[in-house]
């Protein structure tokens, strides 16, 4: 096995490959970058660790381009951005820092993280490294692909409506969208800010779990950071799953869902049920407006928070004969791209007075509703499994034009950032054009163990991790 196939627990456990390790990860980088295009800023050769003791020592970690490293470029994928380097490290890359992590490269995403595809990013797309003609999923589609091409070990993404797990389940990896408080978001560009939420891709349910232990815990700096205890993620994995409650809402296994997806789940859930999970059907009724729901919520939010992109005090700048307002547009005229130009007008709109109320408002309602059904499933069961997309990833080109079926392909998992719960996609088959399906699994807010335990149980009994993209 090549050095650049271990995952960390693999070699901190060994405690070899560590000075193979980063020269290995590089000629891979060499080898295939060019197909996939996982990158927006490739590691430095020079990347060294600052300790080999730390709960990462000597781990190289990519990093999505939305996530602030102090004086190094940090774009979000968009021209507006060009140029800028922010003055300090978004609070998860001070704690990988401390942990002894590399920092390996900035990874390719959506624009801002607007999109299911990285079709979206002005640094052009990224390929799915089991079919190259196939999307990665997105937004953090950069990020599962160097994680399933073996370009990193880990790489950290950020969840807005599923831009974690989405592009983890396209490329056969695994992918933890933390409860919201859970990681501080001190740093991040915001995109939504009640919604977006920062976690690990991983190569499989142990990393993700040791990367939770570095980046999760307090800060202050979050207003909506919780102070509350922090669990060893790791003490979860390997605990029996005998007589745990998993519900299967019935509004996820409808006829919008490919009968490929549809039989590795069943096929999981055979698995889950020989470990001794019990199975109890069950109903999240307004699961239908989750939709509708979040593209209301998530554009009036970026809409706000992209009004700071205005040529003055960040990155590009276009100067012309008008005037301050003359800058203001040309800036942005020029600097957004499409799709994240669609999302400043749909949220200025639903924001705007005389549509406030019928919009945003009715939405933030709905939303309450929505996290309501999962507090009621949550007195009865444990966890709720589902797929975490309702197909496998898609053609490039094949959504991208139409922007509607683009939205529809994250309806498994906006309802987590809507009630702000836990939620993880591991790999649990593939169709028979070769591209892997992911199982997701959801749990009571701050419960991140019951999601270790149950991946952890079901990936060691299945083999899906070890079927690699070729190359
Ligand atoms: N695909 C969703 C969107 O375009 C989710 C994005 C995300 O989670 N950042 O809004």
């Amino acid at each position: 096995m090549n050095e650049f196939q271990l995952t960390a627990g693999e070699i901190k456990k060994e405690d070899t490959g560590r000075e193979r390790l980063t020269s290995s990860l590089l000629e891979r980088i060499n080898a295939v970058e060019d197909k996939i295009k996982a990158y927006v800023i490739k590691p430095a050769p020079a990347a060294s660790a600052k300790k080999n003791s730390g709960l990462l020592g000597a781990i190289p970690v990519s990093i999505k381009d939305n996530i602030c490293v102090k004086d190094e470029a940090t774009t979000c994928a968009s021209k507006i951005l060009g140029g800028f380097k922010p003055p300090y490290d978004a609070e998860v890359i001070s704690r990988l820092k401390e942990s002894g992590a590399i920092l390996w490269g900035k990874t390719n995403m959506d624009e801002f993280a607007f999109g299911s595809s990285t079709e979206n990013s002005f640094y052009g797309a990224t390929s799915n490294p089991h079919n190259l003609n196939y999307v990665p999923g997105g937004s953090s589609g950069g990020s599962a692909a160097a994680v399933a091409a073996d370009e990193t070990i880990i790489s950290i993404g950020s969840d807005t409506g599923g831009s974690i797990r989405q592009p983890a389940s396209f490329c056969g990896v695994v992918g933890l969208k933390p409860t919201y408080g859970r990681v501080s978001r001190y740093g991040l560009i915001a995109f939504a800010s009640s919604l977006d939420q920062i976690g690990p891709i991983t190569k499989n349910v142990e990393d993700s779990a040791l990367t939770l232990n570095v980046i999760s815990g307090y800060d202050p700096k979050d207003s909506t950071s919780a102070d509350i205890a922090k669990p060893d993620f790791i003490k979860a994995l390997g605990k029996d799953i005998k007589g745990l409650k998993a519900g299967l809402p019935k509004e996820y296994f409808t006829s919008g869902i490919d009968p490929q997806v549809k039989k590795s789940l069943d096929e999981a859930i055979s698995v889950l049920k020989a470990k001794g999970v019990e199975f109890i059907p069950i109903s999240l009724p307004h699961t239908e407006y989750a939709v509708a729901v979040y593209y209301i919520i998530a554009t009036a939010e970026a809409s706000s928070n992209l009004a700071r992109f205005d040529g003055v005090q960040y990155g590009y700048r276009q100067i012309n004969k008008e005037g301050i307002i003359g800058m203001y547009r040309a800036t942005r005229g020029n600097g957004f791209g499409q799709e994240a130009k669609r999302r400043v007008i749909l949220g200025t709109y639903v924001l705007s007075s005389g549509y406030y109320d019928a919009y945003y408002l009715r939405a933030l309602k709905v939303r309450t509703l929505i996290k309501k059904d999962f507090d009621d499933a949550f007195k009865e069961i444990d966890c709720v499994i589902t797929p975490t997309s309702p197909t496998a990833a898609f053609r490039k080109g094949e959504k991208i034009e139409n922007p509607l079926s683009m939205y529809l392909s994250d309806i498994y998992t906006i309802s987590a950032n809507l009630a702000g719960i836990p939620a993880i996609s591991i790999p649990c088959g593939f169709t028979k054009e070769g591209l892997p399906v992911g199982l997701q699994i959801l749990a009571r807010p701050f419960d991140e163990e019951t999601l270790f335990k149950t991946a952890f149980s079901y990936e060691q009994a299945t083999n899906w991790r070890k079927v690699k993209p070729k190359l």
